[in-house]
């Protein structure tokens, strides 16, 4: 048994830029490259597996023909999704729906719950999260009037912030900012304002005001994140969250530090320093922007180096 060690897939986008090169090394498509999924099974981009017995095997295939990996899950799709975004402009504003609203409105796909954890931010970056309307009907007032000062809310970030943002919730991320995302694995979005830009062509894109209103959690509730930080040899284990849709950690390792997987898969993603993860006497180097999974029954490994990890699991 190995560790799926995962290539990416790159979105251009309007919004992106030249970080996630300069940051991670990685071979960009576009000056203007927005998105790294770097751990999916979307059918939108997903990424594939790169070393092993499984080298060049789709995750979503590989989550369909070896559910053993994945300790025989029920779930038909596989529910997760890691993504790093460069947002080198502001973000159309946005809200996603709750699986039961998704299932019956976009042909069965995932709600989005996602997470971010700032990477890297302009000093006095912000980002939108939530609104201030106290009832719906103020909501659709304010979206329908234009009144977006009024309305949206926004917060101070600088790196090593984590927000929750359930369904339901209005966001942003805005100019400056470099984020790991964790996510239901989805790909709906509906769009409230979109700050009367313009594409090459002319054209504003396209709202959902609608929709949004009706997903839109009001009022606003701030599900405040206090990380709970555990510390043991060579290694200090945060947890930003435990929900029903995901889990997120990071581990702060210096030195060796050994770990032990057995019950569940684990998405990992290095976003900073290196270090060599030993496994029944096989060596894989970690560097920063490296991505991967450890499969359910993967047993004891270590980490030896001087490296960060975000770590998600179901
Ligand atoms: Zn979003």
């Amino acid at each position: 048994m190995q560790p799926l060690f995962l290539k990416s897939v790159f979105k251009e986008r309007i919004w992106g830029g030249t970080t996630l090169k300069m940051e991670f090394g990685y071979d960009i498509p576009t000056e203007n490259t927005g998105e790294c999924w770097a751990i999916s099974a979307h059918p939108n981009g997903p990424s594939v597996i790169e070393n092993g017995p499984y080298a060049g095997v789709g995750l979503d295939t590989l989550w369909k023909e070896h559910p053993e990996l994945f300790g025989h899950p029920k779930e038909e799709v596989f529910p997760l999704l890691t993504k790093i975004l460069d947002a080198t402009m502001d973000l159309s504003v946005q809200v996603h729906p709750e699986d039961s609203y998704a299932k019956v409105y976009e042909n069965g796909e995932l709600g989005k719950t996602e997470c971010w954890y700032i990477l890297d931010c302009k000093e006095d970056a912000y980002m939108i999260y939530g609104h201030h309307a106290q009832s719906r009907e103020e909501l659709m007032e304010q979206i329908n009037k234009g009144q977006w000062n009024k309305l949206l809310r926004r917060v101070k970030i600088k790196p090593g912030d984590f927000f929750y943002v359930p369904s339901g919730t209005i966001h942003a991320l805005c100019e400056g900012t470099l984020v790991i995302e964790t996510q239901q694995s989805s790909d709906t979005t509906y769009r409230v304002y979109d700050y009367e830009r313009r594409d090459a062509n002319g054209n504003l894109r396209e709202l959902h005001l609608e929709k949004a209103i009706s997903v839109t959690s009001v009022p606003f509730q701030e599900t405040g994140v206090i990380p709970n930080i555990k510390v043991r040899e060579n290694v200090a284990i945060t947890t930003f969250v435990e929900s029903e849709f995901f889990s997120v950690h990071k581990w702060d390792i210096t030195g060796q530090s050994t770990f032990l997987n057995d019950n569940q898969y684990l998405l990992m993603s290095v976003i900073n320093g290196e270090g060599i993860l030993v496994h029944n006497g096989n060596r894989y180097s970690l560097n920063k922007g490296t991505h991967f999974i450890i499969p359910v029954g993967f047993g004891e490994f270590s980490i030896e180096g001087s490296c960060s990890l975000i770590i998600s699991h179901k």
